[in-house]
């Protein structure tokens, strides 16, 4: 039986880090770090999600702002209120809650938000930074998967990796990191033809697909490290890309869904934020 990643814990542990520097910072800098988040319209996932974020906001001792838009509202309505939170000195970090609604173009609302104030790590002057090596704002979900690897305390360097997936948010920015603890790293995605074999090789894979169960435990190499990215909603509540059940008897380590990744993300989001504050200071 594989050990278990546990999300939950490490991530009250980086929350619970957090409030201390988060509490020095206000102390030294006389003026809390603040956050805004935009949400337009009601999609039932993005509110529980933005609920979440402020929810964990709040409790590192930051300050949240959350601006609710109309799910009607126009591009430009979108644009100017995340203009004027671009401009705010007083804001530290945005985060737009994706996706936005279909009539509004993602993009071009993204490309306003300052690369400083890029919290989410999306945009694509922090993407090259990445990819150059340099010191940037990394998106979310791969940050806190690399927490979780270094919470193993095994040693990456060398062992082959696989990454499932090569969205702009997940998994390609998750190969980088990989690549840059020294692994050898192969990205699988649709048009992946012998992917079991490829996986099957695999001393760490990341599976970030949104296929429930995708994979098996007939794709995983024994004492293989696990990371699930997945969170599909079915009528058996919330299930990660790995066939857990089945895969925890060959992983060395595994992470659960729910309780792995997904509560990392929001506590990277914090350390996101909190970062952004200390280089402003420092700029
Ligand atoms: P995307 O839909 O953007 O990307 C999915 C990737 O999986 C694509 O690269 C796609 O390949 C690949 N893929 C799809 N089907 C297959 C297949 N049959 N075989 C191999 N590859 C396949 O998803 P995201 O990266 O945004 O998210 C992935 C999952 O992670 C989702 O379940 C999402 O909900 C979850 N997620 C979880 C987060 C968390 O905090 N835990 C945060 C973000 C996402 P191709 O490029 O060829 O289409």
């Amino acid at each position: 039986m594989a050990n278990i990643i546990d999300g939950k814990a490490l991530s009250q542990k980086i929350k619970d880090d957090l409030k201390v520097k988060v509490d020095a910072f206000e102390q030294k800098y006389n003026r809390k770090i603040t956050l805004a988040v935009i949400l337009v319209g009601e999609n039932p996932a993005s509110q529980v999600y933005v609920k979440n974020k402020i929810k964990a906001t709040e409790y590192v001792g930051m300050k949240s702002l959350a601006f609710y838009l109309p799910e009607n509202s126009t591009q430009q309505e979108v644009e100017d209120a995340v203009r004027s939170l671009a401009a705010d000195d007083a804001v530290d970090g945005i985060l737009v809650q994706l996706p936005l609604p279909k009539h509004l173009n993602e993009n071009a609302v993204l490309d306003i938000i300052p690369a400083e104030k890029d919290v989410d790590g999306f945009l694509a002057e922090n993407v090259g930074k990445l990819t150059l090596g340099l010191p940037t704002t990394i998106a979310c979900t791969p940050f806190g998967v690399t927490k979780m690897l270094e919470s193993t305390g095994l040693n990456f360097s060398g062992k082959n990796a696989v990454v499932i997936g090569r969205s702009n948010i997940v998994g390609k920015p998750m190969a980088l990191l990989l690549l840059q603890m020294n692994c050898t790293v192969t990205v699988c995605h649709s048009k992946t033809t012998n992917l079991k074999e490829i996986c099957k090789q695999a001393d760490v894979v990341v599976a970030a697909i949104g296929r429930p169960k995708f994979v098996t435990a007939d794709m995983v190499k024994e004492g293989a490290v696990v990371i699930d990215v997945g969170i599909n909603r079915t009528e058996n509540g919330l299930v990660g890309d790995v066939d857990f059940d089945a895969v925890k008897d060959i992983a060395s380590y595994i992470t659960p869904v729910p309780g792995g990744v997904g509560p990392m993300t929001i506590a990277m989001l914090l350390e996101n934020t909190y970062l952004c504050a200390e280089r402003k200071i420092n700029v």
